[in-house]
């Protein structure tokens, strides 16, 4: 196989990447044999862990569907998006808030090749090729700035990103910049890959360490600083099946809440608001 240039950047079918193997775990097509064999780390050695991916996208979905609904906001940056996936923000928002606009932000260039074919015909969503440690970069990128009014309240998107950013490149400064960019009333999205402390989750940080070369995984204490100087909403930092579930969550109404598996409260949720 050979690998194909997009902007700058490869995509590369010999090497495992981020995106395709989290596109995997949830059922996508849009992977090589590489990410399909670390996926499988995870499936066979590791059962039940897929349901973090769920879990995950899940609470990502309920929370722009909350925000479009009841914040009045209709631009959302989405910062490590992802693959193309059943539910895009995108299509979330537009179903609550018809002419949101969103600008997605990933670093794989794979992501940007189905993205950008996906949203060809979308005047409303831009894919942006650029690395979430240079929030300035992104922030001044000619499509934030035709899509994003800095003067009105945004959504701005960490969803399984920041645990993929290490402890020296300041990942509480990369919020901090966020922070600092929007106005007041502006909501922050988290979803971050708890320390488990226990022996399947310290397999599970293990592999992915070692597949992709870093990554971090956090205490809720340490989530908690990431979203210093804004204000966290019910029900605060909790497993992610546990934020907010409705009746499309398999939680929801069933008493389960007490009966997470360690995978379940391995992903945390939380969404903050900028006073
Ligand atoms: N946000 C989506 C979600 O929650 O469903 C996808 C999460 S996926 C686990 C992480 C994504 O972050 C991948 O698409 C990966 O390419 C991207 N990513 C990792 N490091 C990045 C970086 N430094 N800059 C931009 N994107 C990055």
């Amino acid at each position: 196989m050979i690998a194909m240039t997009y902007e700058g950047s490869s995509i590369d079918p010999a090497k495992p990447s981020i995106a395709r193997v989290y596109d995997y775990l949830l059922g996508g097509r849009d992977n090589y044999a590489v990410d399909r064999e670390i996926g499988d780390v995870f499936k066979r050695d590791l059962p039940g862990s897929v349901a973090i991916a769920f879990a995950n996208r899940a609470a990502l979905t309920r929370a722009v569907a909350l925000i479009a609904r009841t914040t009045g906001i209709r631009q959302f940056i989405d910062l490590g998006s992802g693959l193309p996936t059943a539910d895009n923000v995108h299509q979330v928002a537009g179903r609550h808030a018809p002419g949101s606009r969103v600008v997605y932000v990933d670093i794989d260039p794979q992501v940007l090749v189905h993205g950008r074919a996906l949203l060809e015909n979308d005047d409303r969503t831009r894919v942006v090729a650029v690395d979430v440690r240079d929030p300035e970069a992104i922030r001044t990128h000619p499509d934030t700035v035709e899509l994003i009014d800095f003067d009105r309240p945004v959504a701005v998107i960490f969803s399984a990103i920041l645990h993929h950013v290490n402890d020296d490149e300041d990942p509480a400064g990369i919020v901090r910049y966020w922070r600092d960019q929007v106005p007041s009333g502006s909501h922050f999205f988290l979803s971050h890959f708890r320390s488990g402390n226990n022996p399947q989750t310290v397999e599970a940080e293990k592999v992915l360490q070692q597949t992709f070369g870093r990554g971090r995984w956090r205490t809720d204490e340490e989530l908690a600083a990431l979203l210093d100087g804004l204000e966290i909403l019910d029900p605060g930092i909790v497993a992610a099946p546990l934020w907010q579930p409705d009746e499309t969550d398999s939680v929801w109404g069933t008493g389960r809440e007490h009966e997470l598996t360690v995978w379940e409260h391995l992903i945390a949720a939380a969404l903050a608001r900028k006073p």
